[in-house]
């Protein structure tokens, strides 16, 4: 095993004989796709349109494509540093300059399931994070953490989205569960909700943490992602492949995690 081209034979034979799986993390792209809502004084990220250019007719007798529209932060996507002010000083980071070594890394599961089904404003916390790491080791430098909370089989819109007369409830990081995971110098931190923030989050010093702070430390940010119940505490594989937008700031993303079955 130590032959690295045989490592690479072993990964294909596992994915082919079923002893590595391939899970998908990415929601389904399209015009029902639940976008963030910000408060009314902000621009709103429009959601996913799209427009047929020719569809096997006059304007295209052999072929079918569309004009799609959308924000860069719809459905489940990839948050780059630029994506807030922090950030944006941050070398390589936008879509076109992060490093594509970047787009693999070894990946943390926290389940939070039962919490969150109990609290829909659960916040994850260093001490939640050290108990995780004494069952399972240390979170390794490089690697993605992802919050598990079960939101993403909230498939209505409303209930996903959860806003009340205060704002959007659904649970999240806490300001110090953040600047923890800086200290372990994560790659980034995803999540199953609409962004990487709990939905109360405004209400934080700083607000959005882990868009402040996360960003402004140069890690990379996931969200509305989706089948973390089907991966290990530990030991997967995390590949995320937005689109290489110049100057982008984020872009729906493929991301995939291989996994032993
Ligand atoms: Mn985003």
């Amino acid at each position: 095993m130590s032959n690295p081209s045989q490592v690479l034979e072993h990964v294909l034979n596992g994915l082919t004989h079923g002893s590595i799986k391939m899970v998908d993390l990415t929601q389904p792209l399209g015009e029902e796709t639940p976008v963030i809502a910000l408060p009314p004084e902000f621009a709103q990220s429009p959601g996913f349109t799209r427009e047929v250019i020719s569809r096997y007719d006059d304007k295209g007798p052999g072929w079918h494509w569309n004009t799609i529209t959308l924000g860069e932060h719809t459905g489940t996507h990839f948050d780059t540093p630029s994506h807030w002010v922090t950030g944006k000083d941050q070398p390589h980071n936008t879509l076109d300059s992060i490093p594509v070594q970047n787009h693999i890394a070894p990946v943390c599961v926290i389940d939070t399931s039962k919490e969150s089904a109990d609290d829909e404003d659960f916040l994850l916390t260093p001490e939640f994070l050290e108990k995780w790491e004494q069952a399972h080791g240390r979170i390794p430098a490089g690697s993605w953490v992802l919050m598990r909370t079960d939101w993403s089989k909230r498939t209505d819109a409303d209930a996903f989205l959860n806003l009340k007369e205060d704002g959007a409830h659904c649970p999240g990081p806490s300001v110090e569960c953040i600047r923890f995971l800086i200290e372990r110098d994560v790659a980034g931190f995803g999540t199953e909700t609409v962004g990487t923030d709990a939905g109360q989050s405004h209400l934080f010093d700083p607000m959005f943490p882990c868009h402040h702070l996360i960003h402004g430390a140069g890690k990379y940010g996931l969200a509305s992602l989706c089948n973390l119940d089907q991966l290990p505490p530990t030991g997967a594989i995390l590949i995320t492949a937005p689109m290489k937008i110049v100057g982008g700031s984020g872009s729906p993303v493929r991301v995939f995690a291989i996994t032993s079955a």
